[in-house]
């Protein structure tokens, strides 16, 4: 029987994220074609070396031609700029989706350039790891982890269950919720914890140098895990910030309020305040743990 979900899957951009899909859809035969639009002579040489597309192009409208899914793998600041370019070579029927890890504003910028006919379905694999590029992908990344689905009112049921599917042929998990919501809820797990990693790293940057060559020999007491987040793609969190500046803004607003609460509690001595927080925290991390989501996803060890 055969497993094609789509007859022609067009990437535009291709580099951790779009791969792990195209191994995906490659192990799996889920398309007749896969195409890739890339930058540079170099992502679109890799790709057709690790055999994740059969062609690869730097003409983002040959690119789209013909395509009946159209995934946009670029970080969120291009995703305009592609969508104006692809927008008169998409064909009739097709859909275009994302992986953007925003969406309220993303959606705001896509939506406009889709012709009457294309549909639109935004999603969000909850799923990464700081490298980037076509190399760091791999095809159990999206396993066991979720996927966001926001779709925009009024878009077709049947274009949007057929997105769903792929990400559940990917292994993942589907959640359906509203753009602004998505956007909140994200701030708060993943957008806040990665400007907090980026702040205390960029913090200890700054110190003197005895004092800065010392938190790197003792990092394994708890600054390591920071550095790992903090060494998460710069351009793409730089697009995340600036779009998602709302709801980043709020919860660092509540960030800040309690921050300014355990200070007064270490000040005033209140261990009782301290140990309260710290027992209800402990509580959080047992839930993360029963519900399966604390293991990091981690490329197979080559063999
Ligand atoms: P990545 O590994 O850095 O790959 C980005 C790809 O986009 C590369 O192929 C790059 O092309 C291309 N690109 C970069 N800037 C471009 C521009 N201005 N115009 C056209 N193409 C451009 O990034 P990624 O981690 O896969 O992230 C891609 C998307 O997934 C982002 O929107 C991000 O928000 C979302 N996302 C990321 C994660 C994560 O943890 N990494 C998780 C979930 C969702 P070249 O290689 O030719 O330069």
């Amino acid at each position: 029987m055969s497993n094609i979900l789509f007859k022609k899957i067009s990437f535009i951009g291709i580099g951790l994220i779009g791969s792990s899909l195209a191994r995906v859809i490659r192990r799996d035969s889920l398309a007749q074609e896969v195409v890739a639009y890339a930058r540079t002579e170099q992502t679109r040489s890799k790709v057709l070396e690790l055999n994740l597309v059969d062609s690869s192009t730097d003409d983002i409208s040959m690119a789209v031609e013909g395509a009946d899914l159209v995934i946009l793998c670029t970080p969120i600041g291009a995703y305009e700029t592609v969508a104006k370019n692809i927008s008169g070579s998409l064909k009739h029927g097709s859909i275009v989706s994302d992986v953007g890890s925003v969406k309220g504003s993303v959606i705001e910028s896509i939506a406009r350039y889709i012709p009457n006919g294309v549909h639109f379905v935004p999603c969000h694999p909850i799923a990464g790891t700081e490298n980037s590029g076509p190399e760091s992908g791999f095809d159990t990344l999206f396993n066991d982890r979720w996927t966001i689905v926001t779709p925009v009112e009024g878009t077709d049921p049947t274009a949007i269950e057929r997105v769903a599917n792929l990400w559940r042929s990917a292994g993942s998990k589907i959640e359906y919720m509203d753009p602004d919501h998505h956007d909140q809820v994200l701030a708060i797990t993943s957008h806040v914890p990665h400007l907090i990693a980026y702040t205390i790293v960029g913090t200890a940057t700054d110190l003197e140098e005895r004092l800065k060559s010392e938190v790197i020999k003792f990092a394994a007491s708890g600054f390591r895990d920071f550095t790992r987040i903090a060494a998460s793609d710069p351009i793409m969190w730089r697009d995340i910030f600036l779009n998602n500046k709302e709801a980043v803004l709020e919860m660092l607003g509540r960030l800040t309020e309690d921050l300014g609460g355990l200070q007064r509690a270490i000040r005033n001595e209140d261990g009782e305040r301290l140990e309260s927080l710290f027992t209800r925290t402990r509580e959080i991390r047992r839930s993360v743990i029963e519900v399966g989501q604390h293991i990091p996803p981690k490329p197979p060890k080559e063999t």
